[in-house]
């Protein structure tokens, strides 16, 4: 391939929330660059009706706000739409509690609560307008390297050829495994299951989090108004029962499982399940290829730093680019492994924390199960410790 056969300089395979951000954080680099996807995108400009609510919700740090902030995406989200989490409770399995509060450690909100289809349609918005390509809906066929170019294969026989091609198609990612990169996986035997309800009192933008008796871990995240969105994981024979159950009975379980401490709940959106697992990669780059997002890794939810991490490596790919210099070519293997190698600790200390937690959270050994409640007491009463912890999370 020649230099003049490249469509684009950067083309990414996958629009989630985390291929939509980096499309939207290389606006201004100066590349030309497309994102491709098996769904369409014009479904995030349906009108949404106010009582009308998605199920995925996602805890975004400050950090990320503000990383979305400087794409003009964060303040382009309707208001009424995001919800602070000013404080939060976290409950072991024998009584233990774990307190955090945004107030006493100087900022607005630990985390701010925001459904996916409302960040979706504000990121589609920006690459839209930036008049960026978009390839959607499209599917997958082929996928070849050579020299100067990576080439993309699309079912209807479109060949889409970049300098850089970015994997952003999430866990199961076809561009990694059509790679040949080796993903290596432990399922955690749980399932999240998620759903939202209307609450009879008022939440006070206080989330909760409960690590049961039974290895599962139920959090309850402020909606507007008096709503909450949960997640469940459970072990899969739970999850399967909460998910068979209609409405009433599940909304009737969730409010007895939190002890009632919102009173009752009534069902306002389905429930779905997600099969939990930790995905590493031995490698993110090969020539001309890099992941980003859960196509990269996958982590357990109980911690809500999923799609956060996913924008921490949007960040650090797009400030790479725009570093490059006199470097034209946007596939330079310096370039990607420069990249990999600052996203490498961040990624590992996320993966490492988040298993630790799910194993220590999910062992029927009596010693462990003492301990970690033991250990959250102590920590609850070490306010730096404490604030530490926190503000590693908000970052
Ligand atoms: C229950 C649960 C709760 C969570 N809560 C939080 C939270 O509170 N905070 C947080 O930070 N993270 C959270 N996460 C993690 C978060 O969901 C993921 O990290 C995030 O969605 C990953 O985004 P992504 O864009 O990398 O991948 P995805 O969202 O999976 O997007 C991948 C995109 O690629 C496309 N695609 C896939 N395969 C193909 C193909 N073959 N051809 C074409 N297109 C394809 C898909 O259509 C999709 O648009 C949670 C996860 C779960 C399961």
């Amino acid at each position: 391939m020649t230099a003049g056969d490249v469509d684009y300089d950067v083309l990414i395979a996958g629009a989630g929330l985390v291929g939509l951000a980096l499309a939207a954080a290389l606006v201004e680099s100066g590349l030309s660059v497309a994102v491709a996807d098996r769904a369409g995108t014009t479904a995030s400009d349906d009108p949404r009706a106010p009582d009308v609510w998605d199920n995925r919700v996602y805890a975004i740090s400050p950090g990320s706000a503000e990383f979305l902030r400087g794409l003009g995406t964060w303040q382009a989200l309707p208001a009424d739409r995001v919800t602070p989490i000013e404080t939060m409770r976290i409950e072991g399995d024998s009584g233990a509690r774990l307190d955090f509060s945004a107030y006493e450690l100087g900022e607005r909100a630990l985390a701010w609560i925001v459904e996916e289809r409302e960040l979706r349609a504000a990121l589609v918005r920006r690459v839209r307008e930036a008049g960026l390509a978009i390839h959607a809906p499209c599917t997958f066929e082929s996928l070849s390297f050579d020299r100067s170019a990576a080439s993309l294969g699309l079912a209807d026989g479109t060949r889409l050829a970049a300098r850089l091609l970015v994997g952003a198609d999430g866990l199961r990612s076809w561009v990694r495994e059509a790679a040949g990169l080796k993903a290596d996986i432990k399922r955690y035997g749980q399932t999240a299951v998620v759903a939202n309800f209307a609450c009879e009192r008022a939440h006070h933008g206080r989330a909760y989090q409960w690590f049961r008796d039974d290895g599962s871990v139920l959090a309850w995240l402020p909606l507007p108004g008096r709503r909450v969105s949960i997640v469940w994981s459970a072990p899969e024979r739970l999850a399967d029962e909460l998910l068979a159950l209609p409405g009433n009975e599940l909304a009737a379980r969730i409010a007895a499982a939190g002890a009632y401490a919102l009173g009752g709940f009534e069902c306002i959106t389905g429930s779905a399940g997600f099969a939990l697992q930790l995905m590493k990669v031995a490698t993110s780059v090969a020539g001309r290829l890099v992941l980003v997002g859960d196509a990269a890794h996958g982590i357990h939810p109980l911690a809500g730093q999923g799609v956060n991490l996913g924008f921490g490596d949007v960040a650090e790919l797009a400030a790479v680019l725009s570093e490059r210099g006199p470097l034209t070519d946007a596939g330079e293997r310096f370039l990607l492994d420069l990249y990999a190698c600052r996203r490498a600790e961040p990624v590992l200390a996320m993966q490492t924390v988040t298993d630790s937690l799910a194993v220590l959270f999910n062992t029927a050994n009596p010693l462990l199960k003492s301990g970690r409640n033991l250990g959250m007491a102590t920590l609850n009463r070490l306010s730096p410790a404490k604030r530490l912890l926190a503000q590693a999370a908000l970052r």
